[in-house]
């Protein structure tokens, strides 16, 4: 790949001057961060990163390195492998960047449900500490949650000023949703009380290439299981729905933002509108790649734990995301589906089969 050259940035925060700017982000060599790296980059961006590959990998950022070190390259792109809860090394990287996106999380909903008093930590200390960083320097964060806030709430679709609705302390999965409420809080308290720029983004079911399906999450574990002609395992009747966005456009949207000099002290649904049923998602895997898998029933209790709450339906209300940035998600499920085989089938790595994550697994600090 060819460094792109640096390009001059005009943005409508006037703090920011050209060329380039130098972003920051935690949990970098993670899915949606390695995809937000190389958006960064080719926008003409120094991009520094943080990760300590407890879920993410070197592979999703092996390609980013000709922007970064070497002689032939233009010296953009930095890693760190680190956690951000090493506070001299998160401070230093702080000071070195002019934006901070804050994806690094415990991921996926298996994870939290078996590791509950790791992701509580990860996410609450890990957010608590990137602010009180970016805040003595002031420099503006793109706080990353999910639209797990929103919990079981039924309404359709989710705006960013609705009633939260999460279940009962006794039901781990809500602990996941209540501690990026918490980020949420304190982000905006740092924005109201000390005047730190922040920007929350609710991401929406994020899919696209280097997913994985460790950590439970749907299609990568859909189009594994299809691959390898093992069942296609849809939990409880798979009635319940969920919106898919391309990672493309989750990461088109998150520089959008972080240059939208209004979008600051705002929260924001990040996804794309259509709506499939999970049943029909693996029929959809199924004649994609051709497969001969059944498509099995698991019960929630078997997949999750006893008494697990899923949400029947999941839509993301973006007309405020196109209001500040004239969003349009461009890629749609079908092409989604195609790319992510398509990674699957040219390299990805699938899933070893029926691989556990058992409660001793290395912390998640990656969204
Ligand atoms: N799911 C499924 N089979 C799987 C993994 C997930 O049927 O192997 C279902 C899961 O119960 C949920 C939906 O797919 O209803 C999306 O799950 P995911 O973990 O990807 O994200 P969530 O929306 O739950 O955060």
């Amino acid at each position: 790949m060819t460094p792109h050259p640096a390009v001059a940035l005009r943005t409508p925060d006037s703090q920011w001057t050209d060329p380039p700017r130098r972003a920051l982000i935690t949990g970098g060599a993670g899915f949606i961060g390695s995809h937000l790296a190389e958006a960064l980059l080719a926008a003409g961006y120094e991009v520094l990163v943080i990760d300590d590959l407890s879920t993410g990998s070197i592979e999703n950022i092996d390609h980013l390195k000709v922007y970064g070190g070497g002689p032939s390259d233009d010296g953009r792109f930095h890693y760190v492998i680190d956690s951000i809860m090493n506070v001299p090394i998160l401070a230093e990287l702080v000071d070195r960047c002019d934006v901070i996106f804050h994806l690094a999380a415990a991921v996926g909903v298996r994870l939290i449900v078996e590791s509950p008093v790791r992701t509580i930590g990860t996410n609450i200390k890990g957010t608590e500490i990137v602010l009180e960083m970016a805040d003595k320097k002031k420099k503006k964060v793109i706080i990353a949650s999910t639209s797990e806030v929103y919990g079981k709430s039924s309404r359709v679709p989710f705006r960013e000023d609705d009633d939260l609705v999460l279940g009962p302390t006794v039901k781990g999965r809500w602990s996941y949703a209540c501690s990026k409420a918490v980020d949420e809080f304190l982000a905006l308290a740092y924005w109201k009380e000390k005047k730190l720029p922040v920007v929350i983004v609710r991401l929406f079911n994020t899919v696209g290439p280097r997913q994985t399906g460790r950590y439970g999450m749907v299609l990568p574990t859909f189009v594994n299981q299809a691959l390898s002609g093992r069942p296609i395992t849809v939990f409880g009747d798979g009635r319940q729905s969920r919106s898919f966005t391309y990672v493309g456009d989750v990461v088109r949207a998150l520089v959008k933002l972080a240059e939208c000099g209004d979008a600051v002290g705002e929260v924001f649904n990040v996804g794309n509108g259509a709506e499939i049923a999970i049943e029909d998602l693996a029929r959809m895997v199924k004649a994609k790649t051709g497969s001969r898998s059944a498509i099995v029933r698991i019960p929630y209790e078997k997949a999750y734990e006893e008494g697990f709450e899923d949400m029947p339906r999941r839509v993301p209300d973006i007309a405020k995301l196109k209001r500040y940035i004239g969003y349009e998600p461009r890629v749609q499920l079908e092409e989604m589906i195609e790319k992510v085989v398509e990674h699957f089938r040219t390299g990805g790595r699938p899933l070893p089969p029926e691989r556990p994550v058992s409660a001793t697994e290395p912390v998640s600090l990656h969204r």
